[in-house]
């Protein structure tokens, strides 16, 4: 049930983060407070394929 995933900034698309996520435990596309190390600041990061 472990997928792989990226996380990508919502706000200027870059990728920044690749993780694990248990499907059975998120369904739904993944969302989370990260830094954003183009933009130097926390924003939010979407799930991406
Ligand atoms: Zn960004």
């Amino acid at each position: 049930m472990r997928v792989n995933i990226t996380l990508a900034c919502t706000e200027c698309s870059e990728r920044n983060y690749s993780t694990v996520k248990n499907k059975r435990n998120n369904p739904e596309r993944l969302e989370m407070k990260k830094y954003c190390s183009r933009e130097r600041k926390m924003t939010l990061h979407r799930e991406t394929k």
